[in-house]
């Protein structure tokens, strides 16, 4: 069943998307050679915390840290672990906060240090997927449309979007209906309505779009060895049209980076916490 949120809980959940855009811009700050993965993750659970907040992951389905923690040619949900990262790694960082009893759940690809042109591209492209995607977001759209924009954009460029992972309904619960796959048929699934709330993420693989899991019982990874990646946002539907609850703009004033990418999705003024 799909919760629709009332605008007080939009912004209470605003409020949870924003200080894990926070976290992801205080890692984009120390995502270089050397450092690793379980170093970053403590650094995420003391941001977190700071604000008030409790890690959204730790203990969620037993898992183990903050982050999850997913370097080249895994896909999602790697544990943090003691290898330093690597000049030409990426590292996919899905992060989540719990605060007035709601859920923010946002993820970026960063490179670390100087990456190939072709794995830059894998990051543009699937980062471009993921607004492709929340542009259908629209009242009068269906789930079906999102996927179905992500896959076409995607596999055009020749990638894999990977089937068995999906984003999803985002509130009370880390993972409410309705699943968001990236890939569909347009017109078919849940219809979209007034004041739902979802974590729109495209998981987009270089090569085949096949997966396998390591034996921990979480890492997901590319059959085929080449490299993945993952960008996410949380997104309201208020007033018939998307709204970004999350944002990326921490990441991009800690690199240097400017960007108009969010300016489309949003109906009030960014306000930075
Ligand atoms: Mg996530
Ligand atoms: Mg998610």
């Amino acid at each position: 069943m799909i919760k629709i949120k009332s605008r007080e809980e939009i912004e209470l959940m605003r409020e949870s998307a924003l200080i894990v855009s926070k976290t992801l811009g205080e890692l984009a700050k120390e995502v270089k050679p050397g450092v690793t993965t379980l170093q970053l993750d403590k650094i995420a659970e003391t941001c977190i915390r700071d604000h008030g907040a409790e890690p959204g992951f730790l203990g969620l389905y037993d898992f183990p840290n903050t982050l999850c923690m997913s370097p080249n040619a895994q896909v999602v949900h790697g544990i943090p672990n003691n290898t330093p990262l690597e000049e030409g790694d990426i590292i996919s960082i899905d992060c989540g906060a719990l605060k007035n009893g709601f859920y923010g759940d946002h993820a970026y690809t960063f490179q670390v240090g100087e990456v190939s042109d072709e794995v830059k591209k894998l990051l543009k492209v699937t980062k471009e997927s993921l607004y492709v995607g929340i542009r259908q977001f629209k009242v009068g759209n269906r789930v079906g449309d999102v996927g179905y924009a992500i896959q076409q954009y995607t596999e055009g460029h020749g990638y894999g979007v990977v089937r068995e992972l999906v984003g999803h309904g985002l509130g009370q619960k880390m993972h409410e209906d309705p699943e968001m796959p990236n890939y569909g048929r347009r017109g078919r699934g849940k219809k979209f309505i007034e004041g739902m709330v979802v974590a729109i993420e495209p998981m987009i693989n270089m090569g085949t779009h096949r997966i396998k899991q390591l034996r921990d019982g979480w890492t997901i990874l590319t059959a085929d060895g080449k490299p993945s990646a993952h960008f996410e946002h949380d997104v309201a539907l208020i007033d018939g049209k998307p709204e970004l609850l999350s944002t990326f703009q921490y990441i991009y004033d800690a690199l240097g980076i400017e960007s108009d990418e969010e300016h489309e999705f949003r109906q009030q003024e960014l306000v930075l916490i």
